[in-house]
């Protein structure tokens, strides 16, 4: 039987975003040790129970070793992330005898405070403990930022197809399969890779709309034909701020390393020569209510993405709130504010008490100020919740729901993603039932809000991980880089 080194590690960084990620904000999803990975991810449509169905249907003996999924932030802490590491290569070093390969899970836009290439970082330890001719085979999200450290410490990268990320647990399964092959000596994968000297807003990474449609569909298309084992465009989180930041295209093929790297060209010139078509504006928050006014009934979903906790924003905007209490909406409307000392106030005065407080804009405070309101506490909760897309289980803590008038401020300790009603209907609240619903996500939203919003809004608004992004101050990444430059 053939045995497998089994370990995932995803977070998505914001260079721009005032805090950084603590091993404690891993936690925020799951962090697993050991024996208690299988069990506990096997049901989460995440790459760990793509790996795992596919390992227990091919008779492959996975060897867990670290899984965590810590979401999105600032640069993770050193402390966080040299301990996560060193977790997961003490375990390979022990593996190593007696496995014959690794899988690994990964984000690839994750940055530390010192390292700014983590992932590199990490598969090159992994090859160095596991030794230099067993396989790996790494999973990444489309928003990898994808180096050389990476290319070279790996044997195969596979990543997602869709955006919204809706084949997370495909691309476990293709990973597993891939290493597989490999394994059985039925393919021998060669790497090759073409970087971009481009970044672009999240918003225009649709795989459902033009221009990526025509890249992803180029990389589907190469990864239908004989010899391409796996083919990726990585469209990279544009909210880095690390030397050679952008695009990539990767392939694997089985044997032909220029055949690999010609397919890598073509993928990556479609991409290039679209780069333009890329560029997105979004509505003005005052235009954005005015529109939603117009709109009969409801809800209209207003996207803040510059926020985006899908993104490493800190999710303490106050742009909107404040927009709101200038030129109300009528009807209910939810909102999302991360506040710790808004929900301290909160559980202090109690269920039911009226409160005057400052919420939110603390946190990323050179974007944004906090704003006062008078509201009633109408629910203190755990914040632990289950998101239904991707199935995930979600902790932000102590949690308070304050009504001001038709306002209902879901005021968190911790940011998470909003891509589901989950985020709402776990503390009472019912987005179709709303006139107007805040997410904070460029469109992680969309396959759950589309079937019955009447319209999605996306907001012009400030914040670290704004999509227009010549507004970013960018000081480390390689120059000339589209759009920050004409080219
Ligand atoms: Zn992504």
């Amino acid at each position: 039987m053939k045995r497998v080194i089994l370990a995932n590690l995803a977070q998505e960084t914001c260079s721009f975003a005032p805090t950084h990620h603590s091993l404690e904000s891993f936690r925020r999803y799951y962090l697993l040790f050991d024996d208690e990975i299988i069990p506990q991810l096997r049901q989460e449509r995440m790459e760990p129970a793509g790996i795992i169905a596919v390992a227990e249907a091919e008779g492959i003996e996975l060897l867990p070793t670290v899984a965590s999924y810590g979401g999105t932030g600032g640069p993770v802490t050193d402390e966080a992330y040299f301990y996560l590491r060193d977790q997961i290569v003490a375990r390979v070093r022990r593996f190593a005898p007696r496995a014959d390969g690794a899988v690994l899970a990964l984000h690839g836009a994750m940055v530390g405070e010192s390292v700014d290439d983590t992932e590199g970082d990490l598969i090159g330890q992994v090859r160095q403990a596991l030794g230099p001719d067993k396989p790996i085979v790494v999973s990444l999200d489309m928003h990898a930022h994808i180096t050389a450290e990476m290319i070279e410490g790996a044997n195969a990268i596979v990543g997602y197809h869709t955006w919204p990320h809706e084949d997370i647990y495909e691309t476990g399964m293709r990973a597993m399969r891939l290493l597989g092959r490999i394994l059985r000596g039925e393919v021998q994968p060669v790497l090759a890779y073409r970087k971009l000297p481009m970044i672009t807003p999240p918003e225009t990474h649709r795989v459902s709309q033009k221009p990526m449609s025509e890249v992803m569909g180029r990389a589907l298309a190469a990864e239908r034909e004989p010899g391409v084992l796996a083919a990726t465009i990585f469209a990279t989180q544009p909210q880095l701020d690390v030397p050679n930041l952008g695009w990539s295209s990767v392939v694997v093929a089985d044997g032909d390393r220029a055949r690999a790297q010609a397919v890598a060209d073509e993928i990556a010139e479609i991409a290039w020569r679209e780069r333009r078509n890329f560029l997105h504006q979004r509505t003005p928050v005052a235009e954005a209510l005015r529109r939603a006014r117009e709109v009969e009934s409801g809800p209209v979903v207003l996207a803040d993405s510059s926020d985006g906790t899908a993104g490493g924003g800190e999710g303490d905007s106050t742009v909107l709130l404040e927009a709101l209490l200038q030129s109300p909406v009528p009807g209910q409307t939810l909102l999302l504010i991360v506040d710790p000392e808004a929900v301290a106030a909160c559980v202090e005065a109690g269920v039911r008490a009226e409160i005057t407080l400052p919420v939110g804009g603390k946190i990323a405070s050179q974007f944004y100020h906090p704003v006062t309101v008078t509201g009633r506490v109408k629910t203190i909760s755990d914040g632990v919740f289950k998101m239904k897309v991707p199935t995930l289980p979600a902790d932000r803590g102590r949690t308070a729901v304050l009504q001001v008038g038709e306002l209902f401020i879901v005021l968190s300790e911790k940011p998470v993603y909003t891509w589901d009603e989950e985020c709402y209907r776990s503390v009472g609240l019912f987005p179709r039932e709303a006139k107007l619903v805040q997410v904070k996500s460029p469109g992680g939203f969309r396959p759950v809000y589309e079937p019955f919003a009447k319209e999605i809004i996306e907001l012009d608004a400030p914040g670290p991980v704004d999509s227009e992004l010549t507004r970013l101050p960018y000081r480390r990444v390689t120059r000339p880089l589209f759009p920050l430059d004409e080219m």
